[in-house]
């Protein structure tokens, strides 16, 4: 990734993408305390847009506020930021990872005393699990590691040191030959995946988990309304593994994975063990709201 053409924002200024470097002495790498986000812009009918900039800004801030970071920038020289860094690489779509960080002027466990950071950058990504994922559906594993308990990392946080826990449960379920793993809280009931948040439909309702463990994903709230004007319920409750099981058709969502079908958990099929049809109504209108041909959802494209 440090190998490419390009520019990314670093600390107030556009710099070339290959000079975005730190040192290895980093608090943040050392002991896990970097927040983030992951946003896409869209070619979008109205232009390149970034999808629902505003929130995945807000929540950046609340991560930092949760972790007691100061951001040096406000919320909007970040968001004009974010916009500048498409804009300058000449990207019609992308994915957006702004992050903040603590560098290198202590170590210990506490970073007071080290200056916080803040890098976005911007690439081409395509489907995250694949474009056949998106019409066909993907295999996942209930992983053997529990999501961290809500008074662990912060839930509320997008923050690195979670992903510890997520590439755990995504290694073991690609080595075991899946495509991603679901995990569970503490308590044994349904979080979310290694990063994206999970829906099932049964008898045409769609149902959730509570958000307790799992972070709150932008995608997932898009969703709901979404499935309001498709007439749909949803259900926000406690679920079990094998709620999943018997579900009618499950799905992710994510700014990455987008709406993502499951078609198989722990090899149970799930329905026809293919893209159900709720879920191919929800990912249709999902695509027609970030790419701008939905006049309800304008407001949520920020243009470039
Ligand atoms: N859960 C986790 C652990 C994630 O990493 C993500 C991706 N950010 C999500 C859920 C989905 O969040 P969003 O829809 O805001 O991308």
């Amino acid at each position: 990734m440090s190998d490419r053409d390009g520019f990314i924002w670093y600390d107030g200024k556009i710099v070339p993408w290959r000079d975005a470097t730190t040192h290895v002495l980093t608090h943040s790498l050392h002991y896990g305390l970097a927040v983030f986000e992951g946003e896409r812009a869209y070619n979008t009918d109205i232009g390149t847009a970034v999808f629902r900039l505003r929130e995945h800004t807000e929540r950046l801030f609340n991560s930092a506020h949760i972790y007691q970071m100061q951001v040096p920038y406000d919320r909007e020289t970040i968001m004009e930021a974010t916009l500048e860094v498409v804009r300058r690489n000449q990207l019609e779509s992308c994915y957006i990872r702004p992050l903040l960080f603590y560098g290198s002027e202590k170590m210990g466990v506490s970073p007071k005393g080290a200056t916080v950071h803040v890098a976005i950058a911007a690439w081409p990504w395509g489907a995250y699990l694949g474009e056949e994922a998106l019409a066909q559906g993907i295999r996942v594993k209930i992983s053997s590691y529990a999501r961290q308990h809500v008074n662990v990392t912060m839930p509320r946080a997008k923050v690195a040191s979670t992903y510890a826990n997520s590439i755990l449960a995504n290694t073991e379920a690609i080595e075991h030959g899946y495509d991603e793993a679901i995990l569970l809280d503490t308590d044994g009931f349904v979080a979310e995946g290694s990063g994206e948040n999970i829906f099932i439909v049964k008898n045409g309702v769609l149902y959730e988990p509570e958000i307790a463990s799992a972070l709150t994903g932008i995608t997932r709230d898009s969703v709901h309304a979404i499935a309001a004007d498709l007439g749909l319920q949803v259900h926000t409750r406690r679920l079990t593994r094998d709620d999943l099981y018997i579900a009618d058709e499950a799905f992710f969502t994510g700014t990455a994975a987008e709406v993502t079908p499951i078609r198989e958990i722990d090899n149970r099929r799930i329905g026809q063990g293919s893209r159900g049809p709720v879920t191919e109504k929800l990912q249709k209108a999902f695509f027609d709201v970030v790419n701008g041909r939905n006049p309800k959802y304008l407001h949520w494209l920020a243009k470039v």
